[in-house]
C-alpha cells in the first residue's frame, strides 16, 4: 500500500484524540495488506528512555507478521501550526530498512511543512551502510 492522505489523517486523527491541546504527536503506518497500524510516544518521566512515535507501530507491524509499506509521523509544537511532517529518524530509518528498502516515508513539502510528499528509505539514505557490504 502506497502512501496516501488517508494514511497521514489516520496519525493526525490519533494525535488529535491522544493530544486534545498542546504539543503532541503521532505515527501511522500502511502494512502491506493496508492495514493501518499507528501509535504514539509513550509518556515517560526520564526523557532518556522515550521512544519515538512510530516505535509502537513498527512493533505492531512484527507482532503481526507482516511487511510495513508506507509511514507518517506527525507533530504539532503549538496551536498555531495544526500539524507538521515528520520525517523518520535515523533511528526509525534504520528499523524501517528492515521491510526494504521501498518503504515510503512522508517527509515535509518543503513549501508548506504541514502537507507531505513521499520519499523512500532508498531517496532518504542513498549512501546506507549496509550498501557498502558485499
Ligand atoms: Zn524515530
Amino acid at each position: 500500500m502506497k502512501l496516501d492522505q488517508a494514511l497521514v489523517d489516520a496519525a493526525v486523527r490519533l494525535m488529535k484524540s491522544r493530544f486534545p491541546a498542546g504539543p503532541g504527536g503521532a505515527a501511522a503506518m500502511y502494512l502491506e495488506d493496508g492495514t493501518i497500524v499507528t501509535s504514539v510516544s509513550p509518556d515517560v518521566l526520564n526523557e532518556s528512555v522515550s521512544v519515538c512515535h512510530e516505535t509502537g507501530a513498527w512493533c505492531e507491524a512484527s507482532k503481526l507478521g507482516r511487511r510495513i509499506t508506507a509511514t507518517v509521523c506527525v507533530s504539532r509544537e503549538s496551536e498555531r501550526h495544526p500539524h507538521l511532517i515528520l520525517p523518520p529518524c535515523g533511528v526509525c530509518q534504520e528499523r524501517l530498512l528492515a521491510h526494504g528498502p521501498d518503504v515510503e516515508a512522508a517527509v515535509p513539502d518543503p513549501a508548506d511543512t504541514s502537507k507531505w510528499v513521499a520519499r523512500t528509505l532508498r531517496d532518504l539514505q542513498p549512501y546506507y551502510w549496509r550498501n557498502a557490504l558485499p
